[in-house]
């Protein structure tokens, strides 16, 4: 008998890679760099990506991880993932041109914990420890934020008055295992109250849906991202929740074994919303070159979403032009 080669093939997710908040923040740093000259210095990495942060470092950017590592009155960008109101006013302190890059959905979760802190409620901030996002968003409120790391965090928690306690979250956690912490969370206390919109985000969500769905046609699922971008990291759990029987998450296509590929016929592709495009590409001729030359895009939304750039650096351009 003869057998029939396998017939290989590329599942490609869409949507998947850049954000409005990433793209956002990363035109800031390189308008920032136009207007103003190199260097510009940019507090923590701009948005969780080792290319982009060294593409940016090429042109002049120097990536600092506090403050006092900035030079007096010197210009600098705060990342994507927001910052506690501490850090601004160091940056006042030293007379620093500072440029907020935050995404405004993060921005949104800031404004929640201001007004629900105001109110005099506990805030049970469901995300990871340590994460920057998490660390700026507790900073609005101190006093009054509690983290839960998962469901497995819901144990510890401990409230004033279990009638005015509300739930928020990281922009870039998995639905279903926020969900599961969320419910787990009102079986200790049934008043729980929900933040007024999801803050899990829109690209977050969307990269999510469209990884649930072609997951289980996927013998392998590679994400593009790097391993500090939670929201990467989050999609291969997804996929391997959903289905595919394997996942693995590389920065670039140089870093696929091939021993992934033996056997495989459908293999699923996409991007954390940190990822430029390129890095996708370069993924997809690395597959071409082992047989994958069939690329069946899947879209399940039409992602329009843009934010406009930071008005202190919009105010100076203008001034500029
Ligand atoms: Fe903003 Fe969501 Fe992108 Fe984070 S992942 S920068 S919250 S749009």
């Amino acid at each position: 008998m003869i057998e029939e080669p396998v017939r290989k093939r590329v599942l490609l997710a869409n949507p998947r890679g850049y954000c409005a908040g990433v793209d956002r923040a990363v035109q800031t740093v390189e308008e920032a760099l136009n207007l103003y000259g190199a260097p510009i210095y940019v507090r923590k990495q701009i948005v969780h990506n080792k290319h982009v942060v060294a593409t940016l470092e090429r042109r002049g950017a120097i990536f600092v991880e506090e403050n006092a590592e900035v030079p007096e009155g010197a210009t600098v960008v705060f990342s994507a993932h927001g910052v506690a109101p501490e850090v601004h006013e160091q940056a006042k302190a030293r007379q620093l041109r500072a440029i907020d890059a935050t995404c405004p959905l993060v921005t949104k979760v800031h404004q929640e914990a201001k007004r629900f802190a105001a109110d005099d409620y506990d805030i049970l901030l469901i995300g990871h420890e340590g994460h920057e996002e998490v660390i700026g968003t507790a900073g609005e409120a101190p006093a009054h934020v509690q983290l839960v790391d998962g469901p497995d965090g819901v144990d510890k928690v401990t409230v004033r008055d279990p009638a005015k306690v509300v739930w928020l979250s990281q922009t870039t956690l998995s639905v279903d295992e926020t969900l599961e912490t969320v419910e787990r969370l009102k079986v200790r206390l049934p008043l729980l109250q929900s933040p007024p919109s999801d803050d899990i985000c829109y690209a977050t969500q969307n990269r999510q849906q469209v990884v649930k769905q072609i997951a289980p046609d996927c013998d392998v699922l590679i994400v593009v991202g790097s391993r500090n971008s939670s929201n990467s990291v989050r999609l291969v759990e997804v996929a391997l929740d959903a289905g595919a029987r394997a996942s693995y998450l590389v920065d670039y296509a140089s870093e696929i074994d091939d021993a992934w590929l033996a056997g495989a016929a459908t293999v699923g592709v996409t991007s954390g919303a940190s990822v430029p495009e390129d890095l996708v590409d370069q993924l997809l001729d690395h597959l071409v070159e082992r047989g994958f030359e069939d690329v069946s895009e899947v879209t399940t939304v039409d992602e329009r979403l843009a934010f406009s750039l930071p008005q202190e650096l919009k105010r100076d351009m203008k001034a500029a032009a």
